[in-house]
Formats: structure tokens, C-alpha cells, sequence
């Protein structure tokens, strides 16, 4: 077994000896580099597979890979949130560390990835996802870093005629199989390794839908259902991996980014609570053949490990030099004691502390968590703080926090060593103190979740009750009118939507979506000077905004408030260039200022690249009417005519 220790540290003195430059030059790749797989299962609790002992599922897949390596008992992840949580997996950060606590919020370019590291170090990379949630063109911008290939969702057209893709497979989700099915097909097409491949099955996501024959077998229990489904396009991929013959000298690694609340503690889903229904994740690592010089078979870990630890291990057994500051440790260490003390004296491997964090509770404008878990305690730092023995409480049902006790001061300075290594929390922490507490909006939080996936479906009636009963438990809830405001926006009833969402504003001035929201549906309703005021205060709020950018230059045109509206096109353009509605918005704005000289050269070279725009050859016309040359607009405009006709 030390042998492997022996060829790591050789490996690694292969990369950082003197003039080979450090992790961040390129290194051709060797040879017998392993290829590196890493599957992501979705929402998979631990005690939902069958080799981590659920009787009610099966996971022949899952568990043949258990078989194959190592099965580590005890995993957890940092972040209930599906972007947070990968975003950790790939770069080894906490989420306070690497800042992508919510969606939409770009990685940042210092913190390195998995696939950037692996990339430089020679290997083809590319990426399969399961959910909208992590395209990186949307919701996970960064996340695609790496990547030779990254498998984003279709980009839709935000103006198809009735404005949404009834269809959620395709638009938001993709099942496993296809998911499975684009890597093959990728695979094929670039035979020479080392690859680097993530595959992520998001099936196990609520709503719990999987496909025949899943769903008649496990009709009463859905969710395990989604898990077997997963586990089967699991199966296709592992059996296609072995048939390329690359599955023997691989490392894979298999983990969920989080579990599933199912209930307990009244979540029925994740992201808002730090307790083990939703942190707890299964782990199972296949080493490869030829870095080992001899795999592992069926071993099984139960020291304490966190998902920060993925990236230093897949690192490790690739012989690559991890960066510094990663926030986890490689695995080997506890597969393989190399301390001879260690063995001599067989004691378990210890604990690896988990820091949990979720930023997700302020996003309805409740309390953010943050959790220690040490093995066997656990603290939640909550408006209502908690602390669990878990051995003998391993449900989190009795709150054992007291300020005086010793166990709670000695969780709370071992809190606040991990609290140290984060970056200093920015001006809004100070007001969330007076948030409220998620553990007293549950409920509302699952009416509010219920409502966004009947919204998601197109049952608006059933949307509206949900949010109509929310709004009972709680009056002032600023996501339920909001949601009520989008409802009514999609439904076309402007007027409506606006007063719903002027409340969403009131409650919570913060929030840019709903301002960007209220300026469209005022826009809608009529009320430009109404709309140009909420465009404008969500865009102080969030500048990059391209949709309320662009409709707040369109406001500004219609309310003839030209040299705003120039000033919106132009900001617009500064982030996308070839962006037709910032173009033509700009050139709309010069025209009305009787500015026909400047407008006329983009017009011109918009028209030539696309002479099927009427809109643009409109415009033209207007251009070279106003600077007199009246033969080329009645021809622009008899172009404009054509194209109208047709
Ligand atoms: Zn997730």
C-alpha cells in the first residue's frame, strides 16, 4: 500500500522540480495519466442507495462501484444548493470561499478549477449536465471554465409567441440517459485520453417524475424511483466506459451535491437547513489500476470527509500540484495510512470537520445558516442557534444548545477558527441579524416551492392557491407577492401584476428581479414614467442587467427621452456588441435627436448582414431621409415593404 505513496510523491516531484514551471503552466500529459470521471447524482441522500444499506431501491451500479473502490460512509457537502455545492466539488472552495452562493452568480476567475487544472495538465475535458441550473450561459455562469466542451441547454428565444417552452424536458431538465448519451457520443468523437469527464444526473431533483418502467415499480415512493432511474444511466455510462477500455486505469468519483429534506424537520426539499437530510451525501471513489499499482476493492470509510475533498483527491491521483488555499485534503491519507504509528496503533481514521453554509434563506429574506459538524456534534448558527449531539440524536430532533454549556462554547471557538478563513462577510450581514429565523418559515417556504413548480408547469390556478395560502400564514411574505406579480404577468393581466409586485418591492427594496419585473409590467400597463422608475432602481440595484437595460432604453424612446435611452443602448452594448435590440435601440435614439449621420453606418453595415430585418431597413430609411438622400429610402423602404409582406 505505500508503494502508492511512493509513486504520488514522485509524480509530484515530476511536476514542481525547478524549471518545470508551476500548476499553472502546461504539462504534456503522460501516457498513463488516469482518465478522471466524475459523476454527480443530484439530490441523492446517502440512505437512499442500496450499498449505504436502503433495502427500498436498487442501485446495482452504484453499488458494483462501491465493489470496485472505496465507499466513504460518512460524506457530506458544504451547500444544500445545487450551483454552490458543484461550484465546491470543482474548485475544492468553501462556498463563502469561492462566493457563488446563489444562482446566477458568476465564479470568479482567481478561484481555479478542476477542469482548468486538469486541462493544463494536458487532458480533454468536457461536461454533461442534467439541469438549467447549471448552464453556464444562465444560472452558473464560470462553471463552464475548462471545459473543451461544456453541454449547455439550447439558448431559448425569450420572444417565442406565447413567451414560454411548455415542455419542461429539453428546456429545464434532461434526463440522465440523454445526459449519458451526449458524453458517449463526445467520447467517441475524441478517443485520445486523458479525459476529464462530469457527468451530472439531476433525476432525483424534485418533481419526482422518473420514466417506465421506474415509475410503475416505485409508484409509491417516486423520489427512490428517480435514484434507480439515475442508477441505471449510470450502469450505461460505466459499461460504455469499459467497452472503450478505459475503465480500469480511471479515477471516478460518484457523489450527490445534496440530499433531500423528505420532510424531515418539515422540508420536504433542500437548500434552506444545515441538517444531515439534506448535507448528507454518499461518496464512492474507483482508484485507478496503474497509479495504485493495485485498485481497492469494497473498502469502506467511515471517518467524517466533505465534498472540498474531491478536487484534492482526483489532483493526488493525477500527480498534479494542488493550488493553494483549497479548503479540503486529499483522501488517499485515509485509504491508505502511510503513518506507521497510524497503522501500528490501527486507530480509525479521524474526522474531517464539515463547515456547512446556506445563503439560500435570504433569497425569501430570512436568516442565512451556517453549521459546524465535528463526527459527533453539530452547531447551527441561526437566529435560534442549535446545537445536536449525534451519536446519540443522529435525527437533530433535541436542541442542546445552551450559552453557558461547555459544549456549546468549545462548537463555538471551533466555529469561529473555520469563521476566520472565510473573506470578511460584506455590509448587508449586519442587517440580516434581524432576519427571521427559516426554522418559522418552513412551511410558507414549501407552499412558496410547491408554487414555483406548479408555475413551472403551467397550473396556475393551483400557483395561485399555493401563494394565496402562503400570503395567509405570512402577510408580509415579499417572494409570495412577487411570485402572485409573475403569475399575472405571464397570465397578461398587467395592472394586476403591478400592484402585486410594487408590494414585492415595498417589502423588499433589495430585490432587482422584482423591480425589473415591475418596470415590464408597468411598461405593459402604460405607465412609461412608472416603469423608467423601477427599471432604473433595479438596475442601481444589479447594473448588469441586459433584459431591464434594454427595456428601460425602449421605455426611454417611447417617452422621447432620447438621450437617455441612448445612454441605456450604449451601456447595453458595452456588454454584448452585436446585441440587434441594443443596435437598433441606439440607432432609434440618434435618429430621434436628429442625429441621421451618426445612426447611419450601423444601420447600414445591420442591414447588409441581415437584409431580412424590416426594423432596421425602417430605421435606414429614416436616416437617409433625414440627411436628404431620399432615392436610398424609398428603396430601404421598399425593401422594408418586401420583407413585411412575406
Ligand atoms: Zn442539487
Amino acid at each position: 500500500m505505500r508503494r502508492v505513496a511512493i509513486l504520488l510523491g514522485i509524480l509530484w516531484l515530476g511536476i514542481v522540480l525547478p524549471g518545470t514551471g508551476s500548476w499553472g503552466q502546461a504539462v504534456p500529459a503522460r501516457n498513463s495519466s488516469p482518465d478522471v470521471f466524475l459523476i454527480t447524482i443530484d439530490t441523492l441522500r446517502a440512505d437512499h442507495v442500496g450499498c449505504y444499506g436502503y433495502k427500498q431501491v436498487e442501485t446495482p451500479a452504484l453499488d458494483a462501484l462501491a465493489a470496485d473502490g472505496v465507499r466513504f460512509t460518512q460524506a457530506f457537502t458544504h451547500s444544500p444548493i445545487t450551483n454552490t455545492s458543484h461550484i465546491t466539488i470543482l474548485t475544492g472552495l468553501l462556498p463563502s470561499v469561492h462566493g457563488v452562493t446563489d444562482f446566477g452568480v458568476p465564479l470568479s476567475p482567481q478561484h481555479v478549477t478542476a477542469a482548468e487544472l486538469l486541462k493544463q495538465h494536458g487532458y480533454q475535458t468536457a461536461a454533461f449536465i442534467g439541469a438549467v441550473i447549471l448552464d453556464s450561459n444562465t444560472l452558473a455562469p464560470g462553471l463552464d471554465r475548462g471545459f473543451d466542451f461544456y453541454d449547455n441547454f439550447p439558448k431559448t428565444d425569450s420572444k417565442s409567441a406565447d413567451g414560454r417552452n411548455n415542455e419542461r424536458w429539453g428546456r429545464v431538465e434532461r434526463r440522465g440517459m440523454e445526459v449519458v448519451e451526449h458524453a458517449e457520443a463526445w467520447f467517441d468523437k475524441h478517443p485520445t485520453g486523458p479525459h476529464f469527464v462530469w457527468v451530472h444526473l439531476f433525476d432525483p431533483h424534485d418533481p419526482y417524475e422518473p420514466p417506465p418502467p421506474f415509475s410503475e415499480k416505485y409508484k409509491d415512493h417516486l423520489y427512490d424511483g428517480e435514484i434507480a432511474y439515475a442508477d441505471s444511466a449510470v450502469a450505461h455510462w460505466i459499461a460504455f466506459l469499459k467497452k472503450a477500455g478505459v475503465y480500469d486505469n480511471a479515477i471516478i468519483v460518484v457523489t450527490g451535491d445534496h440530499g433531500e429534506g423528505l420532510g424531515e424537520h418539515g422540508e420536504e426539499t433542500h437548500g434552506l437547513f444545515l441538517y444531515d437530510s439534506t448535507l448528507h451525501i454518499p461518496l464512492i471513489l474507483k482508484t485507478p489500476l496503474k497509479t495504485s499499482g493495485a485498485a481497492h476493492h469494497a473498502i469502506v470509510i467511515d471517518a467524517e470527509v466533505r465534498t472540498t475533498d474531491i478536487l484534492p483527491t482526483i489532483l493526488s491521483a493525477t500527480g498534479i500540484a494542488a493550488p493553494a488555499g483549497l479548503n479540503g485534503e486529499s483522501l488517499f491519507p485515509l485509504i491508505e495510512p502511510t503513518n506507521i504509528e497510524q497503522t501500528a496503533s490501527a486507530q480509525p481514521p479521524s474526522n474531517r470537520d464539515l463547515f456547512g453554509e446556506t445563503d439560500y434563506p435570504l433569497r425569501w429574506g430570512w436568516a442565512p445558516l451556517r453549521a459546524l459538524r465535528t463526527g459527533n456534534a453539530k452547531l447551527i448558527e441561526a437566529p435560534r442557534p442549535e446545537l445536536y449531539d449525534l451519536q446519540a440524536d443522529p435525527k437533530e430532533l433535541k436542541n442542546l444548545y445552551a450559552p453557558g454549556s461547555s459544549k456549546t462554547q468549545s462548537m463555538q471557538a471551533e466555529m469561529a477558527k473555520w469563521e476566520a478563513k472565510l473573506p470578511p462577510r460584506s455590509n448587508s450581514a449586519k442587517s440580516e441579524e434581524a432576519l427571521p429565523d427559516p426554522k418559522d418559515k418552513i412551511e410558507v417556504q414549501n407552499l412558496l416551492h410547491n408554487a414555483m413548480l406548479a408555475s413551472d408547469d403551467n397550473r396556475s390556478s393551483d400557483a395561485r392557491q399555493f401563494l394565496e395560502k402562503a400570503l395567509q400564514i405570512d402577510p408580509t411574505s415579499p417572494t409570495a407577492f412577487r411570485q402572485l406579480g409573475e403569475l399575472e404577468l405571464a397570465a397578461g393581466d398587467f395592472s394586476k401584476a403591478s400592484v402585486h409586485l410594487k408590494r414585492a418591492c415595498e417589502l423588499r427594496p433589495e430585490d432587482s428581479t422584482a423591480a425589473f419585473e415591475l418596470g415590464e409590467a408597468l411598461a405593459k400597463s402604460g405607465d412609461g414614467p412608472g416603469a423608467r422608475d423601477a427599471l432604473e432602481s433595479g438596475l442601481k440595484l444589479q447594473p448588469s442587467q441586459m433584459p431591464a437595460r434594454l427595456l428601460l432604453g425602449q421605455v426611454c424612446l417611447q417617452l422621447k427621452d432620447a438621450k437617455n435611452a441612448a445612454d441605456q443602448f450604449e451601456a447595453a452594448l458595452l456588454v454584448d456588441s452585436n446585441n440587434s435590440e441594443g443596435r437598433l435601440g441606439l440607432a432609434e435614439a440618434q435618429i430621434q435627436q436628429s442625429d441621421f449621420a451618426g445612426a447611419l453606418p450601423d444601420l447600414e453595415a445591420f442591414t447588409k448582414s441581415d437584409p431580412r430585418s424590416a426594423a432596421a431597413l425602417r430605421l435606414l430609411a429614416r436616416a437617409y431621409r433625414g440627411l436628404g438622400r431620399v432615392q436610398d429610402a424609398k428603396r430601404a423602404e421598399e425593401q422594408a415593404g418586401a420583407v413585411e409582406k412575406k
